[in-house]
């Protein structure tokens, strides 16, 4: 289920944040990197929402997301949809 809109799909059309030990927020795309997930559609629109009202910390049991991983997660989504919006 993407965190932002809900939308239950398989996860293999989802693409995975996962949290590495010292909280770091990274893509997991070969889901091999294992710990807590969160799954978002390959949207920007989700992608910001989910930014936005704090899905991706909550699903991620961040205290807060920090502002590098908040632009890298930004760039990442942007890169990912060839800058479309
Ligand atoms: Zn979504």
């Amino acid at each position: 289920m993407c965190i932002a809109c809900r939308v239950v799909q398989a996860q293999s059309s989802l693409l995975r944040l996962t949290k590495l030990p010292g909280g770091e927020v990274r893509l997991d795309p070969e889901r091999k990197l294992g710990g807590r997930g969160a799954y978002l559609c390959p949207k920007v629109a989700c992608w910001e929402a989910a930014l936005k009202r704090r899905r991706v910390e909550h699903a991620l049991r961040l205290a807060t997301l920090g502002p590098e991983d908040d632009l890298r997660l930004r760039q990442l989504i942007l890169e990912l949809t060839g800058n479309q919006n």
